[in-house]
């Protein structure tokens, strides 16, 4: 079976509209993706090279991966994501060479193919969630699963070395684990652009909550401010995955319902814990 196939390029529907927070954040990345692809002959007439990488790093869930669709879909980029290729990288790793022989060669193909196919059709972005899979630090403690890391590793730092020649072609990478990234992928060129995404703070709380109810009709008693302040060390996908059960227990109690109310926030809200610890958040 091959694992180069189905790398997904679809125009990303996310907008910068969508993420709740975040304000500073969002502007270094239109920055870094959208500039350098709207602003080319600009950047050409200052005899500025655009950055080739940004990592962003952060807890899961706090909108690492949107962030990404949304710098493509502000840039018009096609966005090349590598996700679910990532988690089987991972798998591939940690069995070893063993199981890996059967692909030889594949997870290698894959990131060539890809970058080839970026190429083309420039503007692009390519994007590796859990980054530190194809990038991680050299010199582990198997020496079979390093092997496998290392050829993928050597082989995305050769096409991004590449990149160099190529215009409109951005690596975007995400990761919960910085320190596990190889300290060659952040020497100038390759990873320029270094942001931690936060867990929310109570505005971006406060926002997300009207990102992921813009859609839904909720009753006059429904205090989303309030609901933010309650919800301290909540991700952005805890909280949206808490507007979603409110409207599905308000469907439980009435299939006719139209409105999502307090009382299904809070009964949701009760029976839900935060992942992130106190500590995680600092
Ligand atoms: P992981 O590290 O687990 O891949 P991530 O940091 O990439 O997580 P996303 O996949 O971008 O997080 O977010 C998960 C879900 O949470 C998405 O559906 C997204 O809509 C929602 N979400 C997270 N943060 C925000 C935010 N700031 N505003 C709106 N929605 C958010």
């Amino acid at each position: 079976p091959s694992i180069t196939r189905g790398v997904t390029t679809e125009v990303p529907k996310v907008s910068w509209e969508d993420i709740g927070g975040l304000k500073d954040l969002k502007k270094k990345l239109q920055q870094a993706v959208e500039w350098p692809i709207k602003h080319s002959a600009a950047f050409a007439r200052m005899g500025i090279s655009p950055i080739r990488g940004v990592l962003l790093h952060g807890p899961p869930g706090c909108s690492k991966t949107t962030l990404a669709k949304a710098a493509a879909n502000a840039a018009q980029a096609s966005f090349f994501s590598l996700r679910y290729h990532c988690a089987i990288f991972s798998y591939l790793v940690k069995c070893g060479a063993e199981l890996y022989s059967m692909y030889v060669g594949e997870g290698e193909a894959l990131l060539r193919n890809t970058f080839q196919r970026a190429r083309l059709a420039a503007p692009s972005i390519i994007f590796f969630d859990e980054a530190d899979v194809v990038a991680a630090k050299r010199g582990g403690t198997s020496s079979n699963s390093t092997t496998v890391g290392e050829r993928l590793l050597s082989t995305l730092l050769t096409e991004m070395d590449g990149l160099e020649h190529s215009k409109g072609i951005l690596v975007l990478a995400a990761t919960n684990r910085p320190h596990a990234i190889d300290a060659a992928l952040m020497r100038p060129g390759r990873f320029d652009l270094v942001l931690y995404v936060p867990p929310p703070d109570l505005e971006a709380r406060y926002e997300i909550l009207g990102v992921h109810t813009r859609k839904m009709k909720i009753s006059n008693d429904v205090d989303l401010r309030r609901i933010a302040e309650d919800s301290e060390l909540f991700t952005g996908a805890e909280l949206e995955g808490l507007c979603r059960e409110a409207g599905i227990v308000a469907l439980r109690e009435n299939i006719s319902a139209t409105v999502v109310c307090n009382h299904h926030f809070q009964t949701v809200k009760e029976a839900l814990k935060p992942a992130l610890t106190r500590a995680e958040v600092g």
